[in-house]
């Protein structure tokens, strides 16, 4: 099996051209005369050149990371200078053309799953504008004919990048599970399949030439043939992977029990210990190249990963914060997800919390979001598109107990409209807060006298208070002035004569301040 191999074009089609003979006779043959390319297959053909223009600083992909990925604030600093560093150094050498010597910031970050690893580096390459590759690595296996080829991810860098080569050379690789490839040496018969994809690897993590058509894909072998036969000569395409970062993660159990035997000396088997997460993510971030190999690694290898990153267990908090506050918080995915059959949905704090506090159950970190939303909306995905129903608010109720809730929803209306508006009123007054660092509240009943104008006008409760409180921004920072009042309570009286009462609360600051 090991030797089998397609044959070279011109074999190929030395080989076809006996077989057309023999079986349809002489007249019947391939062309074996080189068609020129034509102009515009030409141009399609020639790549872009590209030119890696890397001006960023780690503070500024720190400052972009923040916007999606909530805590892991050692690990975005790491990732953020050994990104920097990389392609800085990459761009010094497509400019003088040559490289000096360089240690590449190759990553290993170690996590439990769902924390945001693959996030971080995702949005780093989204950053960067470079293809990103996943793959786990266990799938690989020594030899490339099980599983997969460890050469397959650079040839899928090329496939992201819409075939364009010297941008794909650029590009990142990021490899899960890969404490799974590790052999502790204190097992009889450790795996060496393990050590040999490791090996693999370290070759594509060093410098080498990966062809891009694999010798066991037949449809680009006979792509290459269709070149051969148009073109009379296949170009050789190759993929150079100097400058590919790779970025290998997991969990690494058992990691942690050898950073602490070898900081606090203890000895094998010396009690259990159970540490605080904080505690946890110190310790291990004092991480040496020498604990991973006798976690099981080949030095060799560990040589070429010399940047480490320590990623968290996500608390209740982390999780609300991913919900309400990260640019890629799923709660947009399903606003939309509603929005497209007309339907308004609200997501109120104690609505998310209580998503967050069932997510931290399922102890899949911020995946665990994503299976507590799904159960929750689930029958309302399905009951609301053909009802009346147009909006609603996602409560602590109805994330403890949906049934009911969507029960409700049907049979009391005007409930779920004076829990909406109540709610919309709410992320009104905090937008205010966060705007002018003045705090507003509506009391009950101006609260319902909105509801009932928002009914009666048609016009969305933003519209209302925006018109209500036109000149309250600037009013009410005269008077936190004046007085140092940063707190108001909104009555029936502002929303009937919000210009006269505005006027009387400011006159009284004036006189409050000179008194
Ligand atoms: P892993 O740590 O296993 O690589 P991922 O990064 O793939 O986990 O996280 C899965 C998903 O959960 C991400 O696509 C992202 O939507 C969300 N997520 C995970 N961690 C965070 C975080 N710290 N901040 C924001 N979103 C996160």
């Amino acid at each position: 099996m090991k030797d089998m191999r397609f044959p070279a074009p011109e074999e190929l089609q030395k080989e076809l051209k006996k077989f057309f003979k023999e079986k349809y006779g002489a007249e019947f043959t391939i062309n074996a005369s080189p068609q020129p390319a034509r102009k515009d297959e030409k141009e399609a053909k020639e790549e872009k050149p590209i030119d890696i223009n890397f001006d960023l600083k780690p503070k500024d992909i720190k400052a972009f990371l923040d916007r999606y990925v909530i805590g892991q604030e050692e690990a975005k600093k790491i990732l953020s200078i050994a990104v920097c560093d990389h392609y800085n150094h990459v761009s010094r050498c497509s400019k003088s053309g040559g490289c000096d010597d360089y240690t590449k910031q190759n990553i290993i970050m170690i996590g439990p799953t769902g924390v945001g690893k693959t996030y971080l580096i995702k949005n780093i390459a989204k950053l960067i504008g470079v293809p990103f590759v996943k793959a786990d690595a266990t799938k690989f296996s020594e030899t490339g004919y099980v599983g997969g080829d460890v050469e397959d991810l650079v040839r899928d860098l090329v496939r992201r990048a819409d075939g364009n080569i010297k941008l794909a050379e650029y590009g990142i690789i990021y490899l899960d599970e890969i404490d799974k490839i590790a052999t502790p040496r204190n097992i009889m018969g450790r795996d060496v399949s393990g050590r040999g994809v490791q090996m693999n690897l370290l070759k594509l993590m060093e410098e080498t030439e990966v062809p891009q058509r694999t010798p066991f894909d037949i449809a680009s072998q006979l792509q290459a043939f269709m070149e051969f036969q148009t073109k009379g000569k296949v170009e050789k395409n190759t993929i150079n992977t100097k400058h590919i970062l790779f970025v290998v993660s997991g969990a690494f159990n058992g990691l942690y029990e050898i950073v602490e035997r070898r900081i606090r000396n203890k000895r094998i088997g010396f009690g259990a210990s159970f540490p605080q997460e904080d505690e946890k993510t110190n310790l291990l971030s004092k991480v040496r190249s020498s604990d991973f190999v006798q976690f099981g690694f080949e030095p060799e290898f560990i040589g070429r990963l010399p940047v480490h990153a320590v990623c968290h267990d996500l608390d209740v908090d982390h999780l609300y914060k991913i919900l309400k506050d990260s640019e890629g918080s799923i709660i947009k995915q399903y606003i939309d997800d509603f929005k497209a059959y007309d339907i308004e949905v609200v997501f109120s704090e104690e609505g998310m919390r209580s998503i967050a506090e069932k997510a931290k159950h399922e102890q899949t970190g911020a995946r665990g979001l994503l299976t507590v939303c799904e159960k929750v909306f689930r029958d309302f995905k399905y009951e609301l598109p053909d009802s009346s129903v147009r909006h609603f608010v996602v409560t602590k109720e109805m994330v403890d107990n949906p049934a009911y809730e969507l029960k409700k929803l049907f049979e009391d209306s005007a409930y779920i409209e004076k829990q909406f508006i109540h709610e919309h009123l709410k992320q009104y007054e905090s937008a205010f807060f966060d705007r002018t660092g003045i705090r507003i509240t509506f009391d009950t009943q101006a609260s319902d006298m909105i509801c009932e104008r928002a009914r009666k006008t048609g016009l969305s409760i933003n519209e209302l208070c925006d018109q209500i409180l036109k000149n309250y921004e600037y009013g009410l920072n005269l008077i936190a002035g004046n007085n140092g009042n940063k707190e108001f309570i909104l009555t029936r009286e502002v929303v009937e004569n919000p210009t006269q009462t505005l006027d009387r609360w400011v006159k009284d600051s004036y006189q409050q301040k000179r008194s």
